[in-house]
């Protein structure tokens, strides 16, 4: 008789301080170290378990040093789209029915070899290729990629438990099919957690994957699929497919076997993947899942009754950690207009102390925004801020490109909680402040739910229950994550599922049980033990005389 198996109980995965004498620090120093000698890596796709080198090629550059190549990465044609989905294809016929604890081993061993062996490479990679600190690379790198996994596989198999009723005399069962087809896995650049999960969850239930990861995160997101591979996953199950992104997505889209996006990034880019499923309907095999998490306008809003200390560091830091490009980052504040005043200062004073540079030396706090485009995007921002009437640039505001697109920590004071530094997604470092009049605190309440069209994340701070109770329920669609006296980043698998609402996704909460039953399609099987064997019912007899 087979076991009735249970997966290992998943805890998070422990966050290392990299503190001086650290053993973490000295691996970490060495493997940084390691990559001043090395030729730029050699980027190829990876379909049907084969690397594919089309000479098409890209550069991967340090972001705070752009002249630095990492990498050449190859980019994907519509030939190599069309062979990785037929790889896909025919790697399905087995990875579909295979048994879920194989499943599960293969990816429980990708998270060990990621807590392990791989870990300061990974972390490495995404400190030079996304500009990330140590401590922003180890909580997204390595922790929350290795929570993603265990945790998914601990929701799935209680999925797989959820079974329904069964009277006397039948046996009723649902099975988890995955979907029939493959599912198209776009990434993000910011995070590799993120970028990792996208293939890898739909994988976990059955599926195979298309990756298409995202041109500015190529070498961390490279060897991440490097260690899905050591780790057993079969050929096909997840295709490496780095490209133009248009030119990957109409090579694919209309295929009658796509069966799903899961999907990380810009709204605008969403919405316009989704009128092309929408337009592709006619053709498919099966209406595909559409998963997609989005932009945010992120925001604090505190109550007169808050701690302005509590307040002022959630800023600094819900702000400013990696340059603000986190979808969860604060971007608008609404304090009461004497709170704003005892903390003016000193949050001036922090902000223009921030240590930003090379990400590589450890004393740094913040690095470089991430590519061209968003360097002048940010700074467009900045410059318009600093023209306007109805805004001013308080803090920061300075950026400088020569080395590596740098944009110091900047604050922005409006009087126009309108201004479209309070609306729009900057994706930077770049937070604007409305201090509002204390008597207005539930207009300001009102202002917070309507000025953006994003629902994302959002923090208040009161120390009055009744007003941090009144303020969840007037923000109760404003955020999908909602915080009460701490600052809105840094959610953690399995304690605070992520994701949002409104223009901000569909809000399936990535590592979890609901993200995941998005990559299934159930089957009801009913089994009677003794069938009927007379097609008329009692009620047909004829009455007795
Ligand atoms: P992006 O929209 O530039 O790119 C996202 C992905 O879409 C990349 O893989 C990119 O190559 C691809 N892409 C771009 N244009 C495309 C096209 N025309 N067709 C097909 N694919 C295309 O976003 P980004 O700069 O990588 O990430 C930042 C954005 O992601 C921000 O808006 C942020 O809020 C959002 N984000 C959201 C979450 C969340 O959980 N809600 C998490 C992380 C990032």
């Amino acid at each position: 008789m087979n076991g009735r198996i249970t997966v290992p109980v998943p805890v998070n995965e422990p966050v290392r301080s990299y503190a001086p004498g650290t053993p973490e620090r000295r691996e970490l120093q060495a493997e940084l170290a390691r990559h001043d000698g090395l030729d730029p890596l050699d980027i190829p796709l990876i379909i049907g378990g084969e690397e594919v080198r089309t000479g098409d090629t890209e550069r991967a550059v340090a972001p705070h040093d752009h002249q630095r190549t990492l990498a050449h990465w190859h980019q994907a044609g519509p030939t190599e789209v069309g062979r990785a989905i037929e790889a896909s294809k025919s790697a399905w016929q087995e990875w579909s029915r295979m048994s879920w604890e194989d499943r599960a081993a293969v990816f429980l061993r990708a998270a060990d070899l990621l807590a392990g062996p791989w870990r300061q490479r990974v972390n490495a990679a995404t400190m030079l290729g996304q500009s990330k600190t140590v401590h922003q690379a180890e909580i997204d790198a390595a922790c929350e990629l290795i929570d993603f996994i265990r945790f998914n596989v601990h929701f799935a198999e209680e999925i797989a438990s959820q079974q329904p009723r069964s009277p006397s005399g039948m046996w009723n069962r649902l099975e988890y099919r995955p979907l029939e087809g493959f599912i198209y896995a776009v990434t993000p650049f910011n995070f590799t957690a993120i970028a990792g999960n996208l293939p890898a969850a739909p994988a976990l239930m059955g599926n195979v994957v298309l990756w298409k990861p995202s041109t500015a995160a190529m070498y961390s997101n490279y060897l991440v699929m490097k260690i899905f591979e050591e780790a057993g996953l079969p050929p096909g199950v997840i295709n490496f497919v780095p490209g133009d992104p248009p030119t990957v997505t109409e090579a694919l889209i209309d295929h009658e076997d796509f069966a799903g996006l899961h999907y990380t990034g810009s709204t605008s880019v969403f919405k316009q993947l989704w009128k092309k499923i929408g337009d592709g309907l006619d053709g498919y095999h099966n209406y595909p899942r559409i998963v997609g998490e989005t932009g945010g306008k992120d925001f604090i809003v505190a109550h007169a009754s808050a701690d302005p200390e509590a307040v002022k560091t959630a800023i600094l830091r819900g702000a400013f950690e990696y340059q603000g490009q986190k979808c969860s980052a604060v971007s608008r504040v609404y304090l009461p207009e004497g709170m704003w005043s005892e903390i003016r200062e000193p949050l001036l004073r922090e902000t223009e102390a921030i240590a930003m540079g090379d990400p590589t030396d450890f004393r740094n706090f913040m690095g470089a925004v991430i590519h061209e485009a968003s360097f002048e995007k940010v700074t467009g921002y900045i410059d318009r801020a600093a023209a306007a009437s109805d805004a001013e640039v308080i803090a920061g505001g300075t950026y400088d490109d020569a080395k590596g697109w740098f944009v110091r920590p900047t604050i922005i004071e409006t009087t126009n909680p309108q201004y479209e530094s309070m609306r729009e997604e900057i994706f930077g470092p770049v937070v604007t402040v409305y201090a509002y009049p204390e008597e207005e605190w539930e207009e300001t309440l009102r202002l917070v739910d309507q000025t953006s069209p994003y629902g994302l994340t959002g923090a208040v701070f009161s120390r009055d229950r009744a007003e941090a109770r009144r303020a969840m329920d007037m923000l109760r669609h404003a955020a999908g994550n909602f915080y009460v006296n701490d600052k809105p980043t840094g959610s953690v698998v399995g304690q605070q599922p992520f994701g949002g609402g409104r223009a901000s996704g569909t809000n399936d909460k990535a590592g979890s049980s609901m993200n995941l039953l998005r990559w299934v399609s159930a089957r009801s099987i009913k089994e009677t033990f003794v069938p009927a064997t007379d097609y008329r019912y009692p009620s047909m007899a004829e009455d007795e005389e």
